[in-house]
């Protein structure tokens, strides 16, 4: 069976190569979306970047975020814009598998050590219109690789707020206000807990430091917060 099935593929593949879902190259396996040049062209997050030292000054100074870690920076013209496209827009969910084990290695490589992951959730009008949450799936990813759980459901966003793309930071803050909350008789999930905040891209930080205030009203322990990128 497997045979047949062997020989299936190498047929479908004659004729309709994978190819990588940023530059093309048929240089790619059936099971990646992206190629190993492309992924290795993205620039990865260092201590020393300014918006690392930007981000690490809202979250982590001012709004009482243990650490913050992430792994790619997103540029406007860059392989992880069309990454994350294909991850948000055209459902290829396995990228968030993908991205959530890059940053499952990263955790492992620092000892970060953490009792539950709790993915940004999206609101429900924009949960139900895309199918699911990317963030979700990065959780996933972290979760098969190091084995904690995902406290599913337990952050709700109440109020689905319009794109943030043309506000201003101020206005970001404010529109974030109360846009979370814990879902009832869900506090015992993160009370005590040391929390891994998972996003897929901050770009002002102003959505996870409305989470961060929630969490930490909640009596979470300590909060890491992880995303795949940091906008440029
Ligand atoms: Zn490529």
């Amino acid at each position: 069976m497997n045979i047949i099935k062997s020989l299936a593929f190498a047929i479908i593949d004659f004729f309709y190569p994978p190819l990588c879902i940023v530059c093309n190259s048929d240089r790619i396996l059936r099971s990646q979306k992206v190629c190993t040049q492309c992924w290795d062209s993205i620039p990865r997050i260092t201590q020393n970047m300014p918006q690392y030292r930007e981000l690490c000054e809202i979250i982590v100074r001012k709004k009482s975020a243990h650490e913050l870690i992430s792994c790619f920076l997103f540029t406007r013209n860059g392989a992880f814009r069309h990454i994350i496209h294909a991850l948000k827009y055209r459902k290829f969910k396995s990228i968030g598998i993908q991205l959530g084990r890059i940053i499952g290695t990263t955790l492992l490589d620092r000892h970060t050590e953490f009792d539950i992951i709790i993915p940004v959730p999206l609101h429900r009008v924009k949960r139900r219109e895309r199918g699911y949450n990317q963030s979700d799936l990065i959780a996933q990813g972290i979760s098969s690789l190091l084995q904690k759980p995902i406290a599913a459901g337990c952050l709700l966003r109440t109020r689905n707020t319009a794109s943030q793309t043309t506000l201003s930071i101020e206005d970001r803050r404010q529109n974030m206000q109360n846009a979370f909350i814990i879902r009832p008789k869900h506090e015992h999930d993160v009370k005590a807990k040391i929390c891994l905040l998972v996003d897929d891209i901050i770009t002002t930080g102003a959505t996870v430091k409305a989470c961060i205030a929630v969490l930490r009203k909640a009596g979470a322990a300590q909060i890491i917060v992880v995303s795949s990128a940091l906008a440029e």
